[in-house]
């Protein structure tokens, strides 16, 4: 089996749902970018996209773009990876964060919410994987991270509820199984499990007494920052995490203990 191509300094980091100014994937950008990374910001919000892509390159020094992308749309998918793929440095990372949350109750769940928070949160991390990895096939080398949650792994127990820890659960089962698949190009497919994070998908910014509710039972005493997720990612997308492949990783202070 021919080897794994080297590790090119000149490569690019495409990070879905990553334009929210105060959510995970944003703050995951800042930081591969600071590790010299292109970043590609791919989100429902094109202005956003773009508006954090201009900061990112500003800031950071690095090439940056944002794309408007419905995730859950394969037409979609493939016209904003064909924009990077003509524009940027080649596709070694990817990070699948574009998700929705779903707080509704399981006998008031439609099958439209349903098929909402799975099109988005699963078939998206679907689509958008089997879009990138082409190039990754073709090139020998990748990284594929994608977000997860405590909730797939306890049952709900923060905000959001069934359909949502659901599609969360398939997120891992998906890692896995394609991790088996792509192994031998010397591509890695991880997923992460956060606990709660200090984000607005909750239903909003967190007042400091819904933070204080939230830490009850966590270990260390305190929720997640987008930072301390973002250096999760950074690191399974690095170089040196090319063993590291089909896992799940913890992240949340303690609260599951598995
Ligand atoms: P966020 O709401 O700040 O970010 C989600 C982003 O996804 C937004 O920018 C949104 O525009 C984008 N998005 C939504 N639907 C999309 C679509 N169809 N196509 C493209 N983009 C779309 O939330 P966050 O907390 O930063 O969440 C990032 C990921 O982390 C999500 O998948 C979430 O489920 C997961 N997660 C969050 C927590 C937490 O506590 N914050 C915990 C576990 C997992």
């Amino acid at each position: 089996m021919p080897g794994a191509a080297t590790f090119p300094t000149s490569r690019t980091a495409v990070l879905t749902g990553a334009a929210s100014m105060r959510g995970i994937g944003r703050a995951t950008a800042d930081r591969l970018a600071a590790q010299g990374w292109s970043i590609a910001i791919l989100d429902l919000s094109g202005d956003d996209a773009t508006a954090a892509a201009e900061t990112i390159s500003r800031e950071r020094g690095v090439q940056a773009i944002g794309v408007r992308v419905d995730v859950s749309d394969q037409a979609s998918v493939d016209t904003a990876i064909a924009t990077v793929e003509k524009s940027m440095p080649p596709i070694v990372g990817l990070s699948n964060l574009a998700g929705i949350s779903s707080p509704t109750p399981f006998m008031e769940t439609t099958v439209e919410e349903w098929d909402k928070v799975f099109a988005t949160n699963m078939r998206g991390t679907f689509i958008v994987s089997q879009r990138v990895l082409g190039g990754m096939i073709a090139r020998r080398l990748g990284r594929i991270v994608s977000i997860s949650s405590i909730s797939a792994q306890r049952g709900g127990g923060t905000y959001s509820k069934i359909a949502y820890s659901a599609s969360k659960a398939a997120i891992i089962g998906f890692t896995r199984a394609l991790a088996r698949e792509v192994g031998e190009f010397h591509i890695t497919v991880n997923a992460i499990a956060p606990g709660p994070i200090d984000t607005d998908i909750m239903g909003g910014t967190l007042t400091d007494d819904r933070k204080a509710q939230l830490a009850d039972g966590i270990l260390v005493g305190r929720i997640g920052t987008t930072d301390d997720v973002a250096a999760l990612t950074t690191f399974l997308m690095g170089e040196d995490a090319g063993f590291i492949t089909a896992a799940t990783y913890d992240i949340n202070g303690g609260l599951q203990v598995s």
